[in-house]
């Protein structure tokens, strides 16, 4: 896309070289901080991402992890003054207070009883109930069972009213709460003048469509979107990205350089 002086990461660490308590920093976890894994209780932030992603929750005006995962999963890594996101943005973790999005209160029995029909069916290796909301993975399974696992998934949310979401080789099956990462976001933009976004998925369309908008509209001076371009990427999110990299150890860099920056500002 085309980019002026007010988008684009180096746009970005200049004005936070100058107004770091102004700028907000938001970032996926898998794919983006962490390395995609086959077992996804095992993903973990790579090397120096807490440490880049701490520091710049002390520096920076608002530093936050908008993730489909768990704020109970999210808080392993992160906590303190780094806000958390969970479950695309149905749970918000700020400081001790967890708040729940008020119409996915009455879902939870919905879910627990289709994941005891996905453990049923498929295993409980691929059925990964959060609460809110359930995911079903295919990574690990032959074709044939991949095939049932959508066509089922179809089938059980169209009983239960849920939604289904595609993501990397799973299915996510969500209350239907029109709710994204990109309403997450616009909710904690408050107070700033600059925003990025890091994300590698199709969930984080909405984050990086909400920042550019907010550019677009004048509510944000400075923003970046930042597309970390893993072997799973959707070639199609290149058009909301204002950069690429092509990796969580890049993430990193970007971090530390920003948060070198948001250090420097006098
Ligand atoms: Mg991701």
């Amino acid at each position: 896309m085309e980019t002026t002086a007010s988008t684009g990461w180096t746009a970005l660490v200049r004005f936070a070289s100058t107004v770091p308590k102004s700028v907000g920093v938001f970032s996926d976890l898998d794919g983006t901080l962490s390395r995609i894994v086959a077992n996804p209780d095992e993903a973990r932030p790579v090397e120096g991402a807490v440490s880049a992603i701490n520091a710049l929750a002390k520096s920076s005006g608002r530093t936050a992890i908008v993730s489909g995962r768990p704020v109970s999963f999210l808080g392993r890594f992160f906590g303190g003054p780094v806000e958390l996101s969970g479950l695309y943005g149905i749970e918000h973790q700020r400081g001790d207070g967890l708040s729940i999005h008020p119409e996915a209160v009455g879902w939870l029995p919905v879910i627990e009883a289709v994941n005891n029909d996905a453990v049923e069916r498929f295993g409980a290796a691929v059925a990964e109930n959060k609460g809110y909301s359930l995911t079903v993975h295919y990574r690990e399974v032959e074709q044939d069972t991949a095939d049932e696992i959508m066509a089922w998934s179809e089938r059980v949310s169209e009983e239960h009213g849920l939604h289904a979401r595609s993501a990397k080789k799973s299915v996510e099956l969500h209350p239907p709460i029109s709710r994204n990462k990109g309403d997450a976001i616009a909710d904690m933009l408050e107070g700033l003048s600059a925003a990025v976004y890091f994300g590698d998925d199709f969930g984080d369309r909405s984050g990086f469509e909400r920042v550019l908008a907010a550019h677009g509209s004048g509510r944000l001076d400075v923003v970046a979107t930042v597309l970390v371009n893993g072997a799973e990427t959707p070639p199609e999110l290149a058009s909301v990205a204002t950069d690429t990299v092509g990796s969580p150890g890049d993430v990193v860099a970007l971090l530390n350089e920003l948060s070198k920056a948001c250090d420097e500002a006098p």
